[in-house]
């Protein structure tokens, strides 16, 4: 078969005509292009989460229902194929309705995920239709008779093998002579039934896809023109990084960095898939490259910023000469599924860092893990901090990296300094209120 590039377009990408015939373009320019993942149209997700809730009233899931209406009919009066495509819409309308109203009845997180799972299948039956209009032999395919997944609904986890045999036997005899437009995001249980694998999940679709196809390339296209030297909304000065190895980029996005699913990496370092990220909107602009090795490998390359850590530390005097501590605070840890980030540790004590997700009313850290943890030392937990994540190449080796970077946060309190374990990062904390000046200060300072 011929190169083959898996393109995965977000929810921007295909917000409405206008952006999906741009995304068509680009497929139509590169015969590469024969597999694309696309997101929901942007906003369309969001009415579904509030569409899934339990407490919803029977008029508000008309209105949510109406909207999501609007979005996809804005788009499907643009082309030819409207009265067909529109009967494709209505009937998903339809069938979301009835879920809708069953949710209401005894709410599950089965429902929840089928319920997710529309914004995905309007937008793959549409973008399809776009890409027809412009002469693209293109068809739609129901994601979920490949990707296979556990019945944990709302973060499902991927069965890769089975997913592997299903895009060698299913999906690949497809992609010879078109292109297959299909969604990211869902999945299918062993149950048949509906699954997600979790808010922003696209991306990691995508990557899973080409994994399991072998695809020579995979391409995110989204609404900023690359990774950057940090957040532009805090540095005005940050700039778009042309290329960074796997490890590095896989760093950033560990720590905060939004433009790519955390764990869409993952697939495509297991199978060396260099991956591109660049804006549909701009796609002149250029992009990242991400691939195993590249030509430059800077200290410095880019900072992260996590904001809504937690930070837990443990002090026990009984741990002065004792051996097995630590082991007990992390079968704590553990057996509650708590994942820890930066540890930092003195004789007889150990700060932990937990990340908050974003939005989320409660702490990580709740009061039975902090009983637990009482039996064996004294607890301080605190929150209000952000974690800024210093991104480069051989930065446990480099000399006065330390210095360079902290001599210029004289005025900021730093706490919980991380270096060395890793040859890509150095970690440490600060104030919520001070996170921005201090990215601000180091951005200058160290990409100025
Ligand atoms: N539509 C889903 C979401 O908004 C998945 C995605 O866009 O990646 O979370
Ligand atoms: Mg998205």
């Amino acid at each position: 078969m011929s190169n083959l590039t898996v393109a995965k377009f977000g929810g921007t990408s295909v917000a409405d005509f206008d952006a999906m015939l741009r995304c068509a373009n680009l497929i139509k320019n590169d015969p590469a292009n024969r597999l694309v993942a696309v997101s929901a149209s942007s906003g369309v997700t969001n009415h579904l989460v509030r569409l899934s809730q339990a407490e919803v009233s029977s008029q508000e899931q008309l209105e949510i229902l109406n909207k999501i209406k609007v979005i996809q009919l804005n788009i499907t009066k643009h082309l030819s194929a409207e009265e067909e495509l529109n009967v494709l819409v209505n009937n998903l309308l339809a069938d979301l309705a009835n879920l809708a109203a069953q949710q209401s009845e005894s709410h599950s997180l089965k429902t929840a995920d089928s319920i997710l799972s529309f914004g995905e299948q309007f937008s793959s039956n549409i973008f399809a239709e776009v890409l027809r209009s412009i002469d693209v032999n293109a068809q739609q395919f129901d994601v979920r008779q490949v990707m296979k997944t556990n019945s944990l609904y709302g973060a499902a986890s991927v069965e890769l093998d089975q997913v592997k045999a299903n895009a060698q036997t299913i999906l690949k005899p497809l992609l010879t002579d078109q292109v297959i437009v299909t969604q990211g995001f869902i999945g299918q249980d062993g149950l048949g039934n509906t699954t997600t694998l979790g808010r922003g999940g696209s991306d990691y679709s995508a990557a899973i896809l080409a994994e399991a196809l072998g695809a020579d390339d995979l391409a995110i296209w989204t609404d900023v023109a690359g990774i950057f030297t940090t957040d532009p909304r805090i540095a005005s000065q940050a700039r778009p990084i042309p290329e960074i190895s796997f490890d590095e980029a896989a760093e950033m996005a560990t720590f905060g960095a939004k433009i790519l699913h955390p764990a869409t990496l993952i697939p495509a370092m297991r199978q060396n898939i260099p991956v591109f990220v660049g804006s549909s909107k701009a796609p002149e602009s250029g992009g990242t490259r991400i691939q195993q090795s590249v030509d430059s490998n800077p200290t410095y390359r880019s900072i992260a910023l996590r904001r809504e850590q937690t930070l837990v530390t443990v002090k026990s005097p009984a741990m002065l000469h004792a051996s097995g501590f630590l082991a007990k605070v992390f079968a704590i840890l553990a057996k509650h599924e708590l994942s820890v980030d930066l540890i930092t540790t003195s004789e007889i004590s150990v700060a932990l860092t937990f990340d908050n997700p974003p939005n989320s009313t409660q702490s990580i850290i709740t009061g039975v893990v902090v009983e637990e943890l009482e039996q064996l030392c004294e607890v301080t937990v605190e929150h209000g901090l952000s974690l800024v994540a210093v991104i480069g190449n051989d930065m446990h080796l480099t000399k006065g990296v330390g210095r360079t970077i902290f001599d210029n946060l004289t005025p900021f309190n730093v706490r919980m300094i991380c270096h060395g374990a890793s040859e890509n990062n150095l970690c440490f904390l600060v104030d919520e209120k001070e996170a921005n000046p201090v990215v601000e200060k180091l951005h200058d300072c160290l990409f100025a």
